[in-house]
């Protein structure tokens, strides 16, 4: 007979964290970042970041750090400023911190194909304090309170998870908290159509010709690298924000 296998293989069937990720995107083809594991961040502020993403449908990808990676929601409308409002969320895998830097365009074919805009950002804490270890609590309970540090959003928001579908994947609604920065007559998803990071367009960022990483820094909103050189006939800028309001379903 042949030699015993070594019956500790289970313990190596675990998941790997961003195993998912990574399979579904070849690194080669696409700028997205690889992802490499992240240490202990137990110390520092979490971080979240909102994306902005026109892939086959336009939706907002809601990202919380947690546990060296971002626990991750695709939120078709986005984000509501009202408290009567639930919007849908749909846990996707996680993703690479590094993910928070990303605004660009993920090419036609690959997972996600489309442009994807830093849309808000900046960091968030359990509402009831606690760190990390109140945020895991929460989102093993399916019950996530937050309250928001971002540039666009600040205050208290709660996910609270619903079901899963057939393939496993959970379903959430993202609500807004009634304190002092709720407000049913703000539509913040229509007011801001531009990036927190560079201030660009979806259609600007479409047209990007560094289909690259944005830095990390802020920079100014009408910021324009580029001059000259391209003549470029007359500007569209209506055009750009018809195009943008279209990709809303
Ligand atoms: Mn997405």
């Amino acid at each position: 007979m042949a030699a015993r296998k070594r019956a500790s293989t289970k313990a190596g069937t675990r998941t790997k964290p961003l195993a998912e990720y990574k399979r579904k995107r070849d690194f080669t083809k696409t700028a997205e970042p690889a992802g490499k594991s992240a240490g202990s961040r137990s110390a520092r502020a979490l971080h979240f970041v909102i994306q902005k993403h026109a892939a086959s449908h336009l939706h907002y990808d809601f990202r919380l750090e947690l546990d060296g990676v971002m626990k991750s929601w695709a939120v078709p409308k986005g984000p509501s400023h009202d408290p009567a409002v639930r919007r849908l969320a749909m846990e996707v895998e996680d993703h690479p911190i590094e993910y928070n830097t990303f605004e660009g365009t993920i090419p036609k074919g690959q997972y996600g194909g489309g442009t994807v805009m830093l849309w808000d950002r900046g960091t968030y804490e359990p509402e009831g304090g606690g760190g990390a270890d109140a945020v895991r609590d929460g989102y093993e309970r399916g019950d996530l309170k937050i309250v928001m540090h971002g540039k666009r959003l600040q205050g208290g928001w709660v996910l609270v998870r619903m079901r899963r579908d057939e393939s496993g994947r959970a379903q959430w609604l993202l609500i807004k908290h009634r304190d002092d920065t709720a407000n049913p007559k703000y539509d913040v998803t229509e007011e801001i159509t531009t990036s927190v990071a560079s201030g660009r367009t979806m259609d600007q960022i479409a047209g990007g010709k560094s289909r690259v990483w944005n830095s990390n820094r802020d920079e100014k909103p009408a910021a324009k690298k580029k001059s000259g050189a391209k003549k470029s006939g007359a500007k569209k800028t209506s055009a750009k924000k018809a195009t943008a309001k279209k990709a809303t379903r």
